[in-house]
């Protein structure tokens, strides 16, 4: 009987890999490339950032556009510009400003990176955005296709690009049957991404050749070839295409298998002053006797979320994740003893509250929204209850176990590494309802803010 060889991984590895690289060797760049530019030509996009290519327009885009579509893009930045025109006001701007600005874009981390990197910009370059590649990709929030993009599309320089679009571009034009995110395949559609770029011949170079030819890999990944049923009819690149010589368009690229999302359950509160400070008697002035600090009975309890959380550095309302499974689709959290502890400790210990059971009241509204992996329900309740602690289970609680840090109950509460869970708050804040239009808010935040200022929470 006749036996059949099978390939390790490493040979599988080896053999795409020499296979992608001898078609990247034959590729006829030249005529490729003019088919492509003249596709670019009739078919390329328009963006405010693509019509004046400034340094600065091109990096504020760029790093708007990690994560989030040109569409909703679009809305934020000609506001964004007219705030911070350059890098220097954005610089001057305080933290929760630029935020305030950045607010509905999602992924927060970026705005704060955007300015530490403006800082930089200002401290380290006078102001202007750096031509030299190794300079773009020391600031803050600039990796190697962003600082590539910058220096393309903002200075017209030769400076490959790779990013979802272009690597199935690349990865479809090779035939390249290896994981698009292995060592050994970023090497190579890199490489594909540089090559695509012609020498830079100093005066006899076509201006704008870089910032035009990239524009046009990355619009016809995402218009003509896309994800599935690319529209291989319409493409100006299919006698250079391997994908669609060999009919490998569905099975190319190869895609790295996603990581399973997770369903959690938080509960947030609205929380004004008086619901905390219900015996006070002096309309607003200090009364010394209930941990009252004077300030008006309906402003809100805000936090400012801890660093490593989702929306970190935002301001939102009191939440806390349920990790009692049994609650995860409950409307009342009432008998959630882990919920009821960590709401009661927050309430005393970092809002200073008088010590009385304080307990979620009813939900009043429900958002539900993704974050990276997670599939967040929110629950939004008010407070209620104000029975003196030493009737509580609470009370009882605390009699059984010695007190801990918040951020050991925190920890006790969760089965993986949960990082938002594991303060409540960097920051808490009474804020005047008037002005929460003007505060960085998360965006489940937003909606409830919206919310109880159009309906009301009683
Ligand atoms: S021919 Fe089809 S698979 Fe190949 S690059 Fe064009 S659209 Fe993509």
């Amino acid at each position: 009987m006749q036996r059949t060889t099978k390939k390790t991984p490493d040979a599988e590895t080896s053999a795409a890999s020499t296979e992608a690289l001898n078609v990247l060797s034959a590729f006829d760049f030249e005529r490729a490339r003019t088919a492509l530019l003249r596709w670019f030509d009739a078919n390329g996009r328009t963006f405010p950032w693509r019509s004046e290519p400034t340094p600065y327009r091109v990096w504020v885009s760029e790093i708007m556009l990690q994560q989030t579509t040109t569409q909703t893009v679009e809305g934020y930045f000609a506001r964004f510009l007219e705030r911070f025109p350059n890098a220097a006001a954005l610089a001057e701007a305080d933290e929760a400003t630029v935020l305030k600005y950045w607010e509905g874009l999602g992924y927060y981390r970026r705005a704060r990176s955007l300015r530490a990197a403006a800082l930089q910009v200002v401290e380290r370059f006078g102001g202007d955005v750096p031509e030299r590649f190794e300079d773009v990709l020391s600031l803050p929030g600039v990796g190697r296709y962003c600082a590539g993009a910058i220096l393309s599309f903002g200075f017209d320089r030769r400076a490959p690009i790779l990013e979802a679009n272009t690597t199935r571009l690349h990865a479809r034009l090779l035939g390249l049957r290896l994981e698009t995110t292995t060592s050994t395949a970023q090497k190579i559609l890199w490489r594909a991404a540089e090559d695509w770029l012609p020498l830079d011949v100093g005066e006899s170079r076509k201006p704008n050749v870089y910032r035009r030819l990239n524009g046009a890999l990355i619009d016809l990944g995402r218009l003509v070839c896309s994800p599935t049923a690319p529209k291989c009819d319409a493409c100006p690149l299919t006698a250079f295409c391997e994908s669609w010589r060999r009919d490998l368009q569905d099975v190319v690229p190869v895609l790295k298998k996603k990581a399973e999302t997770v369903a959690r359950t938080d509960v947030a509160f609205w929380i004004e002053r008086r619901d905390l400070f219900d015996d006070c008697e002096n309309g607003g002035k200090r009364c010394g006797k209930t941990g009252c600090d004077g300030g008006n009975p309906t402003d809100v309890l805000l936090i400012r979320r801890p660093e490593n959380a989702l929306w970190a550095g935002l301001w939102d309302f009191p939440r806390f994740e349920i990790a009692n499974e049994a609650f995860r689709d409950a409307l009342d959290f009432n008998d959630d003893v882990e919920l009821c502890d960590r709401l009661q400790r927050f309430l005393e210990e970092e809002v200073g509250a008088p010590p009385l059971d304080r307990r979620p009241g009813s939900v009043v509204y429900t958002v539900k929204h993704a974050a990276t992996r997670f599939r967040i329900t929110l629950r939004f309740c008010r407070l209620a209850g104000a029975e003196p602690v030493e009737k509580t289970l609470f009370d009882a609680l605390k009699s059984a176990a010695a007190p801990q840090p918040l951020q050991d109950v925190a920890k006790k509460t969760k089965k993986g590494k949960t990082p938002e869970t594991e303060r409540v708050a960097a920051e808490v804040r009474w804020v005047p309802r008037a002005e929460l239009d003007v505060y960085p808010l998360s965006s489940p935040g937003r909606k409830l803010a919206r919310f109880v200022l159009r309906n009301g929470v009683k």
